[in-house]
Formats: C-alpha cells, sequence, structure tokens
C-alpha cells in the first residue's frame, strides 16, 4: 500500500468561554511531508507577522486561556516556529505542536521548553504498535516515538498521541489503547478523511460496523480518549453538572468542530475543523475579516454552536450537546455537515433513548476529569478562574478521590488502582510480538 501523508491535524485545547473557538496554524504548504510532497497547490502562507497579529492575538482576544496547536506537515521545519512559540506563550496562550519528532533534538526541546516556559506539549503520531501496519500510513516507527516520550520525560515535556484510525490499522487498534492506557498517556483519535494527500483513498475510511464493533469498544474503555470523539454516550445531565464545576462548555466534548475547536489553513483560511478545510465548508480569511468576527458571524459557525440545526438521528438524540456527532464524518460520507454522523451505531427514538453505554462512559469521564484535574497541561488549561469554583473542584475532587480509594478496598476492583507510570524499560514492553493481525 502508498503511505498516505500525515492526516493533518491542527487541534487547539478547549476553550473556556463563551465564543469557545480553538483555532489553529494548520499544514504549512511550503513544508512537505515525509514523501516530498504536500497534496496541495501551492499558495500564499501567511507570513510571522500575519501569523502572529491575525491568528494568535485574535485568539487571545476570543479566549485568553485558550490553546493553538501548530500542526503540518512538520511544523519544527518553519523558520519561526520558535519564535511564534515564544509569542504565544507570552500572549498566555498554550502550545500544542504536533510533530513526527525528525528534528526534535535535545537541544530543539530545551529550547522550546525555554522559549514557551514550558506551556507546550507535544503530539506525537502513532497509528500502531505494529511496525508494519504503522508504517503503511507513515513513515517513522513505533520505538522512534518511544524515543521521543523518553526525551521528553527527562525533560519533563508533555506529549499526548494522536491516533488516525483507518480501515488498516484496526486489527492493533484495540492493542496499541490498551498499551497507551497502561502508560497513561492521553491520546486524541483522529477520523481518517479523504482529503488533502489522503483524498484518493477513500476505501481507507471506517464505517458504523467497524465504530461498534472495533472503535467505540477500544475507546471507551479507555479514559484517556475521551478529550474528543463521537459517538459519546456520557449522561448530559451529569456531564452539565460536573463540567460547570470546571467551568468547561459542553461544546468541549464530543466533536468540537465550530464549537470548541477550528482549523486556520497556513493561508488564513478558516474551517469549523481542521478535517474540514479545503472543502466546501469554507468560513472566510482571516485576511479579509478578523477571526473572531469570523466566529461571530458565519451562517456555517453559527450553526454548529446552535446545536438545534443537527439533522436525522444527532438531530433528535439525548446526547446531541455532548456528541454532536462527527460533522467531518457527515460532511464527507453525505455532503450535508449537519447531517447525522453516519459512523454512529446508536439508534435512539427520541431523546428519552438511552445507549446502554451511557453508565459505563458516565462513569470513565470521572477518572478522565480527575486525570485532567491533577495532570500538566490539562489542568493549566482547566484552571478555573473564581475562588469559590476553585474551591468547588477541590471539594468534588475529593469526594471523588475518597471514592476511587475506597472503592477497591471494598470491592477489591483492581481496576481502580492507577497503573504506575514509568518509562524505564519501555522499549521491552512494546508488545510488537503479541500483536494479532
Ligand atoms: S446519534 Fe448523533 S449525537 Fe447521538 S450518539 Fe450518535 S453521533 Fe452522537
Amino acid at each position: 500500500m502508498t503511505r498516505l501523508e500525515e492526516t493533518p491535524i491542527a487541534r487547539l485545547r478547549p476553550l473556556r468561554n463563551s465564543i469557545e473557538p480553538r483555532p489553529v496554524a494548520q499544514r504549512s504548504h511550503s513544508l512537505q511531508d515525509n514523501n516530498g510532497h504536500s497534496g496541495f497547490e501551492e499558495k500564499q502562507e501567511l507570513s510571522t507577522e500575519e501569523a502572529k497579529h491575525l491568528v494568535l492575538d485574535e485568539v487571545k482576544k476570543i479566549c485568553p486561556t485558550g490553546a493553538v496547536a501548530f500542526s503540518g506537515g512538520e511544523f519544527l521545519l518553519r523558520k519561526d516556529a520558535l519564535e511564534l512559540l515564544q509569542y504565544n506563550s507570552k500572549s498566555g496562550l498554550y502550545s500544542f505542536v504536533n510533530t513526527n519528532g525528525k528534528c526534535l533534538t535535545k537541544n530543539l526541546l530545551t529550547e522550546i521548553k525555554k522559549a514557551t516556559g514550558n506551556k507546550i506539549t507535544f503530539g506525537f503520531s502513532l497509528n500502531s504498535l505494529d511496525d508494519e501496519i504503522h508504517g503503511r500510513t507513515r513513515q517513522d516507527k513505533p520505538e522512534e516515538i518511544v524515543n521521543l516520550m523518553s526525551l521528553c520525560d527527562e525533560e519533563k515535556v508533555g506529549y499526548f498521541f494522536l491516533l488516525t484510525i483507518t480501515k488498516s490499522n484496526l486489527s492493533t487498534l484495540t492493542k496499541t489503547l490498551d498499551f497507551l492506557k497502561s502508560q497513561r498517556v492521553p491520546l486524541i483519535r483522529s477520523p481518517f478523511v479523504p482529503r488533502g494527500a489522503g483524498k484518493n483513498y477513500r476505501e481507507l475510511c471506517f464505517d458504523r460496523k467497524d465504530m461498534k464493533e472495533i472503535i467505540h469498544p477500544a475507546l471507551r474503555d479507555n479514559y484517556l480518549s475521551y478529550i474528543s470523539y463521537t459517538p459519546f454516550f456520557a449522561a448530559p445531565d451529569f456531564m452539565e453538572k460536573t463540567w460547570r464545576h470546571l467551568g468547561i462548555p459542553l461544546a468541549n466534548l464530543g466533536c468540537q468542530a465550530g464549537r470548541g475547536f477550528i482549523g486556520v489553513s497556513p493561508e488564513g483560511n478558516v474551517a469549523p475543523c481542521v478535517h474540514l478545510l479545503d472543502t466546501t465548508l469554507d468560513c472566510g480569511n482571516i485576511r479579509k475579516q478578523p477571526l473572531s468576527q469570523l466566529l461571530e458571524t458565519n451562517p456555517i459557525l453559527t450553526a454548529l454552536r446552535d446545536g438545534k440545526q443537527l439533522k436525522g438521528k444527532c438531530g433528535r438524540c439525548r446526547y446531541k450537546h455532548t456528541c454532536s456527532g462527527c460533522r467531518a464524518m457527515a460532511y464527507y460520507h453525505t455532503g450535508d455537515y449537519l447531517s447525522e454522523d453516519p459512523t454512529c451505531f446508536f439508534e435512539p427514538a427520541n431523546e428519552l433513548t438511552v445507549s446502554e453505554y451511557e453508565e459505563v462512559q458516565t462513569r470513565n469521564v470521572t477518572k478522565f476529569i480527575n486525570f485532567i484535574i491533577y495532570r500538566k497541561p490539562w489542568n493549566e488549561i482547566f484552571r478555573p478562574t473564581s475562588l469559590w469554583t476553585r474551591l468547588k473542584i477541590l471539594l468534588w475532587s475529593f469526594r471523588t478521590y475518597a471514592y476511587r480509594r475506597v472503592r477497591p478496598l471494598l470491592r477489591n476492583n483492581r481496576d481502580s488502582v492507577a497503573t504506575p507510570h514509568t518509562r524505564a524499560g519501555l522499549k521491552h514492553k512494546m508488545p510488537y510480538e503479541n500483536i494479532t493481525h
């Protein structure tokens, strides 16, 4: 199988104010992928000054405690990468860099850490623990990722994993997620979509059956993957209550396209999500209109934030505000970004229909919240502003913590005990041999 260009991901941290966009600096066309082609037309990219003022300053204006994810191509090949990261950090924003890590030396890592005041987290792509399967869509090797983990651990810099799900890595998905769970490393799942260099590989898109039988079971079992995916069945009333404690809008759950997240291309084009860049869902260009204005006025973005315009089963589903259905899947399968998510296996008759997985996902959300409250960078990004909110979280966390400590004693439930987080000898733990193809 021909190698594919890395699915571009420009992700932002969940934002906490009412507009909730997560602007992103996306693929740089001047930067080539590992195969030496970008898959896009060459166009005029935003200059360093434009990136600072039209993207980063606007993000700061919209959400002063938000975050920007710099993606590619390979963002670290940009000459102004360090300058942009430093600027972002000085603005008070958090930075994520999604990188293949090829040029991430110890020296560079130290420089970035210093320039950002360690308000930085790296996203490493790991599509499978199996060399051959990972190699179908990536040019690096899983063990190179492990080296990057070790480097970040040594320098005390945060990281998470990006896993692009295609038909080609389904056979090892559960094993890969189990491994990441055992290492207590957060994960963002990214659905493969036929765009950019991947546009001729539609056959790699997963379907509803894959979602039901493989993808959803693997994701719902791993609470560290709860950052964003659909279908997501956590009880809406519970989420409303607990998320409010954190001061986070529900739009930061499930599909965040246009709600807690937004994509900006290297030329300044805006889309609800990076997966929807270079499509007909063009929300304008930040050279022509400020990003903050686009977010307020663009009809596509306002429709997504409204939530009431979702169609089909997503429109009548009790999880529509916490899940929303993947808008990219809706768009690529039906051409309508507001249609129901065709990869969802849930069939709600109306808003009273409850998923059989609601209980388990709600329980796991509690673990997830505990994780983000205590772990960098999530605790910095979700940091509550008011003293009263902080106190409420403290009390709520203590109650949950106490429950977690007591429950294993009562039920002898070993799953409740946190797995020790250690990198030592990690390479030897990589279960390559145990993969079932
Ligand atoms: S029907 Fe739509 S909103 Fe409901 S769970 Fe499925 S994808 Fe989510």
